[in-house]
């Protein structure tokens, strides 16, 4: 229908007859002229009609915002003073000869480049109206590049692109599942996959080496963060691997992409400890964007007569800890107290603080409510830091985890308040992550997930799992993990100890695992691999301040789809047929509660 996009046309295409199709971006009555600017997925074109074409004039003239046309006519330049140099097509014009309306359209919902005045609920309602701003083009295409990139990228290594099932059992990676009833198993369920991780593992069981896919994964999680419930996943395996391996393949794809999509060369990224990333940026994805560090006083503290200090300092899994601000010595009382309610949200019970106005005047050009109780050891303290006169220093003393926590944010909310990044881009690899989290009744979880290769053997492991190393890596990129995978468990006993370790009785483990457990049996490779987090990936890339903006169809924070009106209720019949009762007919409004009463019921 159409000979070139509006987006395309230039100077070259001067003295063609061309035939567009589009949208009336906006219409314009200019002296018996009519304006039209036709909009297609490239960009815009001005259309000019003439009074001398009658019907042509007759239908543009009834043309609204957003209704669809199909224009032929002939591309000219503009007329002198009338260019426009911010447009790619303003240096021409297409003079309209006939104008067809494919389809009318109602007054759209809001105006695209009003979309800052209506709330995100309305712009999700209308998706496929909001869609149609040239900035969410923009970022669609940018994911559709980028997906490319990597396709090819992997493809070249030889990796075969295998889909794995969507209604399966439930995958452990740290979330709710979602589950779906089966009508031929009555009473029993599916669960969407929370990745392919155990499918993976078994394609390379079957032999296929490489595999790749870009996944869709569900993971049914409280939505506080920046989440959805289904997202995608860049997912990899490979046969015959070592860490190495999978590191280099996956720093070379990020190289290759960030370079051909964004036109930014990376040097080798760095490798880092978990250890040394919790200690010296309180965070396994620290971002080395911002050049502030968290420096140990645990030692110092011990030794204060300020049970505030010297409790946590003196605890095993307390940490006293101080973070340098250069040039923070201007902060304001109420800033701080700011801060002092933003580490509140990490459990710290304050934030204690140390200005230094003027180093040389010792304690007398120091401010602080605190300096008091560690007069015996601040000149240490002021040292360790490096204090240069208008710093100020923060302090952080309770459980390590809540210190790590409460000063890791801090760190980073400073370095975005206060501007304080030294390059654009920052990625890095933290290895040497723990096997095992502790929880808060004492018992043990994977940290990555139950199926990642332990750096010590089977024994050393159940001994002291606490102390036990993993064989994974995570990729971080400015204080986000894109990424992260490891080295899988392949000998059957080993994956029977990480077991045991969580707590997984051997009846559960053959009810839930014992696919896999036969098929270690039966000649596993050693393997391993990662999966990247394609969504925000693409976030970072586009610059877009939340994953929803670069998803077509995203759900709002309370998993819902506002424009389908999805998840929604199904006839009696349909649960019949499942063989399900509800307990209690529950108002979506009252969801939360009404689960709650029903299990109560
Ligand atoms: N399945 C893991 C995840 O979803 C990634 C991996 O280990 O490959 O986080």
């Amino acid at each position: 229908m159409r000979s070139h996009y509006c987006g395309e046309l230039k100077e070259t295409h001067i003295g063609q007859e061309v035939t567009l199709c589009g949208w009336v971006h906006r219409r314009r009555d200019h002296g018996g002229v009519i304006f039209l600017d036709l909009r297609d997925r490239d960009g815009l074109t001005q259309v000019v009609v003439d009074p001398d074409t009658q019907e042509a004039f007759a239908t543009a003239d009834k043309c609204r915002s957003e209704y669809v046309l199909q224009i032929k006519g002939l591309v000219r330049a503009r007329p002198e003073g009338t260019t426009n140099a911010n447009l790619p097509t303003g240096m021409i014009e297409v003079l309209g000869k006939e104008v067809t309306v494919l389809n009318a359209s109602e007054t759209p919902p809001f105006p695209l480049d009003e979309h800052v005045k209506v709330g995100e609920d309305i712009r999700l309602k209308y998706r496929y109206v909001d869609l149609r701003r040239p900035e969410m083009l923009e970022k669609l295409r940018l994911r559709s590049r980028i997906t490319h990139s990597i396709r090819h990228y992997l493809e070249e290594k030889g990796f075969l692109d295998i889909e794995t099932p969507i209604l399966t059992r439930a995958t452990p990676e740290g979330a709710r599942d979602y589950l779906v009833p089966s009508r031929t198993h009555a009473g029993s369920f599916f669960a969407l996959p929370q990745s392919p991780q155990l499918f993976k593992q078994l394609l390379m069981v079957a032999g296929m080496d490489r595999y790749y896919q870009i996944a869709k994964c569900f993971r049914d999680e409280d939505l506080r963060a920046d989440r959805q419930p289904e997202f995608t996943q860049i997912d990899i395996e490979a046969s015959f691997v070592r860490d190495e391996d999978i590191m280099n393949l996956a720093e070379g794809m990020a190289k290759q992409l960030f370079k051909e999509v964004l036109n930014v060369e990376f040097d080798t990224l760095p490798r880092m400890p978990f250890a040394e990333a919790m200690s010296r940026y309180g965070s396994d994805k620290p971002d080395l964007r911002i050049p502030l560090e968290i420096v140990d006083m645990g030692d110092l503290m011990a030794q204060v007569d300020f049970k505030v200090f010297s409790g946590p300092a003196t605890d095993p899994k307390g940490r006293v800890a101080a973070l340098r601000v250069p040039g923070g010595a201007e902060l304001s009382r109420k800033q701080i107290d700011d801060y002092t309610k933003f580490v509140g949200i990490y459990g710290a019970k304050g934030l204690a603080w140390i200005k230094v106005n003027d180093r040389k005047a010792g304690l007398e050009g120091l401010q602080s409510p605190i300096v008091k109780f560690m007069e015996s050891v601040i000149d240490q303290v002021l040292d360790r830091v490096d204090a240069q006169d208008g710093d100020i220093i923060f302090f952080g003393a309770d459980k390590a985890k809540i210190v790590n926590e409460a000063l890791g944010a801090l760190r980073c909310k400073l370095g975005a308040d206060l501007n304080l990044y030294t390059a654009e881009w920052a990625p890095l690899w933290v290895v040497d992550f723990p096997m095992f989290e502790e929880n808060d009744d004492g018992s043990l979880s994977a940290l990555h997930h139950p199926f990642t290769s332990p750096k010590c053997s089977a024994e050393e492991l159940e001994a002291n799992p606490a102390a036990a190393l993993s064989v994974a890596y995570d990729l971080v990129l400015n204080g986000t993990e894109l990424g992260g995978g490891s080295i899988r468990i392949h000998d059957q006993a080993m994956q029977q100890a990480v077991f045991r370790v969580l707590g997984i009785s051997e009846e559960e483990q053959r009810e839930k695992f014992g696919f896999l457990l036969d098929a270690l049996k039966f000649g596993a490779p050693p393997h391993g691999g990662l999966a990247f987090g394609l969504d925000r990936l693409v976030m970072l890339m586009t610059g877009a301040q939340s994953i929803r903006e670069v998803i077509a169809f995203p759900k709002t924070q309370s998993a819902g789809c506002v424009m389908t009106a999805a998840p929604g209720e199904v006839s009696p019949e349909q649960l019949k047929e499942l063989n399900i009762r509800l307990r209690q007919k529950i108002s979506a409004e009252g969801l939360a509660e009404g689960a709650e009463g029903a299990a109560d019921a």
